[in-house]
């Protein structure tokens, strides 16, 4: 695994059937928020997407889906894309293959227009890879805030993504509790900055 906010460049040539940021010669990044919807921190995220008239793309958990349908409906009615972030949130690397593939499935049954997939932590296996990117677009980032991580400050949330952002990019932030406090901080500024700079955000897959 890596640490650092920016996916190093060898990783997408290890893993090219993953889509680990978008080839655009346009200033565009596409802003993605896995493990929601959540209540409280999902609401924040709409409304801060809202007031700056942006869309982004939410990957996710049937788990969430079900517990939490209005906010759910909201993210729909707003017009963001969705993903499939699994049902809830099973470690690729570590699951039994078989109750990996049905939990994914269990999801997509509450979301079925989705061709939209995010595995869980980041971890899959070549031969889950396989099978999955026959049914999904697997959907992976260049650029992570690490805001779910507890030694991350939200300030360096903030530069971890503005510092490494670029053409294409592919964002990755948490609609989840752990993130909350730095999402407040965070991401009001990173779309000012980003804004600032000229880049637009695409939900096109
Ligand atoms: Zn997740």
């Amino acid at each position: 695994m890596f640490f650092g906010a920016k996916t190093p460049k060898i990783v997408p040539l290890l893993f090219p059937s993953l889509v680990w940021s978008n080839s655009t010669i346009e200033k565009k990044v596409w802003l993605t928020f896995d493990d929601g919807p959540t209540p409280e921190v999902t609401p924040f995220v709409l409304d801060t997407l809202k007031k700056n008239n942006i869309k982004a793309t939410f990957f996710c958990l049937g788990e969430q889906i079900e517990k939490h349908p209005n906010i759910f409906q909201r993210i729909k009615k707003e017009e963001h894309s969705i993903g499939n972030h699994s049902y809830s949130h099973p470690n690729g690397f570590t699951t039994c293959t078989k109750k990996y593939f049905n939990d994914i499935e269990k999801c997509q049954k509450i979301i079925p227009n989705t061709k939209l997939f995010r595995p869980p932590f980041g971890k899959i296996y070549p031969w889950q890879i396989s099978k999955l990117k026959k049914l999904y677009k697997i959907i992976m980032w260049d650029v992570i805030g690490w805001d779910f991580k507890k030694p991350t400050s939200k300030e360096k949330c903030y530069f971890n993504i503005v510092n490494n952002v670029d053409k294409g990019s592919i964002i990755l932030l948490h609609d989840n509790e752990k993130s909350y406090a730095k999402l407040q901080y965070a991401l009001p500024k990173i779309i000012k900055t980003l804004k600032e700079r000229g880049f637009t955000f695409s939900t096109i897959w």
